[in-house]
C-alpha cells in the first residue's frame, strides 16, 4: 500500500532520494515553498524557484513514478523584508493555474516578528481570493505556542473556513489548539530535534487520527526523505492496524489534499492500490 508525503523539499534533495521514496512506497508528494538554504537578492530568485517547482520537480518525480504536486509563497524567513515579500506575491497569482500548485503555503511565522505577521496575513488575502487551500509553518526558533496562537487567530479573523487549512511543526503543546478549532494538523518528523517519529505516534495515541497527517520535511538540514515509512514501522511496532495507518498515511493527506481541483485523486488511490 502505498503513503503520500505531505511536505518533503525535495530541490534540497539528490534524485536517488527520488528513488529510496519511490522504493518505501510514496506515490505522490507535496513541495511547499521554503527558505532554499540562503536568502535570495530578488523576486527573480523566487520566479526561478516557481519555474523550478512547477516544471522541472514533477518531472524529475515522475520518472520514479511519483507524482510531485507543489505550494508557492514567499516563507516566513524571506517575508521579513516587506518591499521584496510584496513583489514576491505579485508573481504568485501566474502560477496559480500550473497543473501541480495546490494552493498557498508554506506560509507562516518564524521568528513572530510584525513585518512576518503582515505578510502572512497578505498572503491569507490572496489565498482567499484566488480560493486556495493553505499550507502553514509554525515556528521553531521563538516561542511556537505564541506563533501558533497568532496564526490561527489571522486565519479566523480573514474568515477562511478551517479544513482548507493543514498547520505542519505541530507537536505535544500546539496539536489540540489546532486540531480543537478544526484545522488539519501535520506533524514534520525529524531524526533527532523536533518531532522525531517515535514522538508522532505518541501524539496519534494521544489525540487521534481525525485530521492528523505526517510529512518528512526531507530539507537542507539534517533531516531523513524516509521519516513517514519509519513512522509506519513504529505504528506496526505498537500494533498499529493497517487501517490506522492508512488513514494517516493516506486518506487524510487525500482529503485534506483533494480539495484543490488540481490534486488527482482517483489516479493518485489506484497507484497507491498497485
Ligand atoms: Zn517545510
Amino acid at each position: 500500500m502505498g503513503y503520500i508525503d505531505p511536505h518533503i523539499h525535495m530541490i534540497s534533495r539528490t534524485t536517488d532520494d527520488y528513488e529510496r521514496l519511490a522504493l518505501a512506497g510514496c506515490v505522490a508528494l507535496t513541495e511547499p515553498a521554503f527558505w532554499a538554504g540562503f536568502d535570495r537578492s530578488s523576486a527573480q530568485g523566487f520566479y526561478d524557484y516557481f519555474r523550478c517547482l512547477t516544471e522541472f520537480e514533477p518531472k524529475r518525480a515522475s520518472q520514479y513514478g511519483i507524482d510531485h504536486y507543489t505550494w508557492l509563497c514567499i516563507n516566513p524567513k524571506e517575508a521579513d523584508d516587506l518591499g521584496l515579500a510584496r513583489e514576491v506575491l505579485q508573481i504568485i497569482p501566474e502560477f496559480l493555474s500550473s497543473p501541480n500548485v495546490l494552493g498557498i503555503g508554506e506560509i507562516g511565522l518564524n521568528k513572530n516578528t510584525k513585518n512576518e505577521l503582515l505578510i502572512f496575513e497578505e498572503h491569507l488575502e490572496l489565498a482567499s481570493k484566488h480560493n486556495q487551500p493553505i499550507l502553514v509553518h509554525t515556528p521553531h526558533l521563538e516561542d511556537k505556542k505564541k506563533g501558533t496562537r497568532l496564526i490561527l487567530d489571522a486565519i479566523q479573523a480573514h474568515n477562511i473556513p478551517p479544513h482548507r487549512v493543514l498547520i505542519d511543526h505541530v507537536e505535544e503543546h500546539t496539536v489540540e489548539m489546532v486540531l480543537e478549532k478544526g484545522f488539519w494538523a501535520g506533524m514534520t518528523l525529524y531524526p533527532e530535534t523536533k518531532c522525531t517519529p517515535q514522538r508522532a505516534v505518541d501524539i496519534l495515541e494521544m489525540y487521534g487520527k481525525e485530521r492528523l497527517c505526517m510529512n518528512s520535511a526531507g530539507d537542507w538540514g539534517p533531516s531523513d526523505p524516509l521519516a513517514v515509512p519509519k513512522a509506519i514501522l513504529e505504528m506496526r511496532r505498537r500494533g498499529h492496524s493497517k487501517m490506522d495507518i492508512q488513514k494517516v498515511t493516506l486518506q487524510n493527506p487525500l482529503a485534506f489534499l483533494g480539495q484543490s481541483p488540481h490534486f488527482q485523486t482517483e489516479k493518485i488511490l489506484e497507484e497507491s492500490a498497485e
